[in-house]
């Protein structure tokens, strides 16, 4: 075990110790599309408006170096709610299914008494393509803005509040529901393209001399965020009132965006840390205030971590683990971490239900400082040695660390032994889904 998750597992140690787990906790799921980490002001962003993330962090573990196992959004949730990567759950593109077979995080708190509520934004969520709403008694994905000219149906961040809000208000009234457990799971897409410019919610311009190309698309992205944590702070003060008792809360993004590096600007399409990196927060009963968790993470981690805090029964065969340690924990070896890029194209033709299994565009690991990244449309591996060349700017053609096996044969390995699975399609999509996915950057 690295230096790090030692530190993380003696820090939870401490903090569990001195605090039993509370009985039933509820557990709140606050995420935001298509954020950067180094977008929100406790990360280190100097122009953000966040407060509402900050108090967050403030109040629980912030993880500062955690990752998503793809940059779409169907797929890296459904990597969180199984602690599977995306060859294994099946869901490898949007608008691609999910296995049935396999458990998810909301039916196995279903079957633990909890009852489950999901408010999602982002038309990729959709219960009938990737099949997300699995195990969730109420899931709301009434889609009734249109984002831009080409009519992308999706939920801005006060509508998507105000729908959670009184949702929990007539819950709230209700003496039966009221007493069981809730998993809430509330998804904010504000930050997805197109970035629009949220007035009152700008950061200040930067000076003309550091205008880089792009500024502007950044600053309106900015925007977004600051815009998405204003409701997000709403949204918290209302379950603070709404849902008492002990109570998990944790805040993430499913994937980040690039922004120019590498050049490309959106997400999906490579296994780069801008894509990577993602935001995660977790606060609650037991849990240490204000500790900044600099060990590797990943959404593999979600599942496990939540489940052992709950107080339920983790299913086997995870790719993740929980970040909650037990006595005797035994120390293993440094933990590899991976990441994968796809065609954006998610659709079969209408005769098609299903689709064999395809290698996507790139896989990476990291491991002990260095990464290795194999593109499988140019048929060519790079290394990166993250400890003096953290940005991934500097391609080597040789691995930094000599390992045994090396760096190389273990992502081989990784990738040949994964569990893959055929792809299936989702409901036959319709003009207007095609139209809808093409204006999200999607399909090519
Ligand atoms: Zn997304």
């Amino acid at each position: 075990m690295n230096p790090g998750v030692r530190a993380l597992r003696t820090a939870f140690l401490g903090a569990l110790l001195s605090a039993p787990l509370a009985a039933d906790p509820h557990l709140v799921l606050l995420s935001v599309d298509t954020l950067r980490a180094d977008a929100v002001g406790v990360y280190g962003a100097e122009d953000a408006k966040t407060p509402a993330i900050d108090a967050l962090a403030a109040a629980g573990i912030l993880f500062e170096d955690a990752h998503t196992t793809i940059g779409k959004t169907g797929p890296a949730f459904a990597s969180i709610f199984t602690s599977l990567y995306p060859p294994t759950h099946g869901a490898r593109r949007n608008a691609q299914r999910m296995r049935t077979d396999i458990p998810v995080l909301a039916g196995l708190l279903g079957e633990a008494g909890y009852e489950a509520a999901a408010f999602i934004s982002n038309w990729t969520l959709r219960s009938d393509l990737v099949g997300l709403d699995r195990g969730f008694d109420h899931y709301d994905e009434e889609f009734n803005e249109a984002r831009n000219a080409v009519g992308v149906m999706e939920r801005h961040a006060d509508d998507i509040a105000k729908a959670a809000e009184r949702w929990l208000r007539r819950r709230a009234d209700d003496e039966e529901r009221s007493g069981r457990p809730l998993f809430l799971w509330v998804h904010f897409s504000d930050p997805h393209s197109p970035y629009l410019e949220r007035t009152g919610f700008t950061p200040p311009a930067p000076p003309r001399e550091e205008r880089t190309s792009g500024w502007q698309k950044r600053w309106r992205y900015q925007s977004e965020v600051n815009y998405v944590d204003h409701w997000l702070g709403r949204l918290s003060e209302t379950i603070e009132e709404l849902l008492p008792g002990p109570r998990y809360t944790l805040f993430l993004s499913d994937h980040g965006e690039s922004m120019g590096e590498h050049s490309y600007w959106g997400h999906g399409k490579n296994v780069h840390w801008p894509n990577a990196r993602i935001p995660m927060i977790l606060a609650g009963p037991g849990l240490p205030a204000g500790l900044e968790v600099q060990a590797p993470v990943g959404v593999v981690d979600v599942l496990p971590t939540v489940l052992e805090l709950l107080g339920v029964e983790a299913p086997p065969a995870l790719e993740g683990q929980s970040l909650v340690p037990t006595e005797g924990t035994p120390e293993g070896a440094p933990r590899p971490r991976f990441v994968i890029g796809d065609r954006h194209s998610a659709l079969f033709g209408k005769s098609r239900r299903s689709a064999p299994y395809e290698n996507p565009l790139q896989i990476s690991m990291e491991l002990d400082g260095a990464k290795v990244l194999h593109d499988f449309s140019k048929r060519r591996t790079v290394y990166f040695d993250l400890t003096v060349d953290p940005r991934e700017e500097k391609p080597l053609t040789t691995p930094p660390v000599e390992l045994v096996p090396p760096l190389g044969r273990r992502l081989v390995n990784w990738y040949r032994d994964l569990p893959k699975y055929e792809a299936k399609s989702a409901t036959v999509l319709s003009e207007e889904d095609v139209k809808q996915l093409k204006s999200l950057g999607y399909i090519d």
